[in-house]
């Protein structure tokens, strides 16, 4: 069977559509793969893409913009916050509360108990008094408070009863 036209044409199709020069051997029928892969080149398309591996995209999308910075910014260092409130100036010396004990209590300190009396962490609160006051500005509030009243009679009465000795 020799390359008619139309085997020409056929062969050329089908080539170019990407068929193995087995496959197209087989179609046009009467030619050995060998005799495609001939006239193939003789015709000039042997230099077709290979259909089983698409062409590498020779278009590249631009990169995506990097971001500014890979690694995150290190937090900006603040200055250390002032948390605690500068202490007011006073005239005389604030102890904390529970500086006191029985044997340190004065009479112009708060006997505020703080604690449990039968322990030996117990302490009074021990902040400055008002003249006369069992008891500092803070905790003559809670204990004068109504509602409180009940809750810390306790505690009046071991401040009154220490007052006596004080
Ligand atoms: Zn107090």
């Amino acid at each position: 069977m020799g390359w008619t036209d139309e085997r020409v044409a056929l062969l050329k199709k089908l080539w170019l559509e990407g068929l193995s020069a087995s496959q197209i051997a087989k179609q046009l029928g009467g030619v050995t793969r060998n005799a495609v892969i001939g006239k193939v080149h003789r015709l000039g398309l042997s230099g077709r893409a290979t259909p089983s591996q698409p062409r590498p995209a020779t278009y590249k999308a631009p990169r995506a913009p990097r971001p500014v910075s890979a690694t995150p910014a290190a937090p900006r260092r603040l200055a250390e916050p002032s948390h605690q409130p500068q202490p007011r100036p006073q005239v005389y010396r604030e102890e904390a509360p529970g500086s006191a004990t029985v044997l340190t209590l004065g009479a112009h300190m708060c006997k505020w108990p703080i604690g449990d009396p039968s322990s030996d962490s117990f302490t009074f609160c021990g902040k400055r008094a008002g003249d006369g006051a069992p008891y500092c500005v803070d905790h003559a509030q809670v204990a004068y408070q109504p509602q409180q009243t009940k809750k810390k009679t306790g505690a009046n009465e071991l401040a009154r009863s220490l007052r006596r000795y004080i």
